[in-house]
């Protein structure tokens, strides 16, 4: 008889995570966009996770990462009008290491998916992050008031 690790419950059923957040590797927490069971306690929504459900649980955190990923830097791409290699250029790394995550053949770092929300959503982020954005001006009119 499994029990929580969290309460001492015996009260587990099997129930969808999709939705839910996880912690993956350096990423604090991932959203997870497909169905999947695992045992929940019902007194303190405890995830218990088997062997073989910590290597589920993986992957989907890997397709859910690459779906975002994916998706964000479609969304950069229309909404500031520029190509990859001009985004690669914004975000400092390699139009190849682009080109990998946008495929999913890799996972971002969380600094670097973090870079991508903030560019994908943020209203001006995208001009900001032009290397020749012209910051000491920006901070001058800044302590200007
Ligand atoms: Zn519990």
């Amino acid at each position: 008889m499994k029990k929580c690790g969290n309460c001492g419950s015996k009260e587990l059923s099997k129930r969808n995570q999709k939705g839910k957040i996880f912690p993956w590797r350096d990423y604090p927490a991932v959203q997870l966009i497909a169905d999947v069971m695992f045992m929940e306690c019902h007194q303190c929504n405890n995830v218990v996770l088997s062997v073989s459900d910590h290597q589920k649980l993986d992957e989907v955190i890997v397709k859910s990462i690459q779906y975002a990923t994916s998706s964000l830097i479609g969304m950069i791409l229309l909404k500031s009008k520029c190509t990859q290699v001009e985004l690669s250029i914004h975000a400092g790394v390699s139009k190849e290491y682009l080109s990998e995550i946008k495929s999913g053949r890799k996972q971002p770092s969380f600094q670097m998916f973090t870079l991508l929300k903030i560019l994908a959503f943020g209203k001006d982020a995208f001009s900001i992050s032009d290397p020749k954005y012209e910051l000491i001006d920006k901070i001058d009119e800044y302590e200007a008031g």
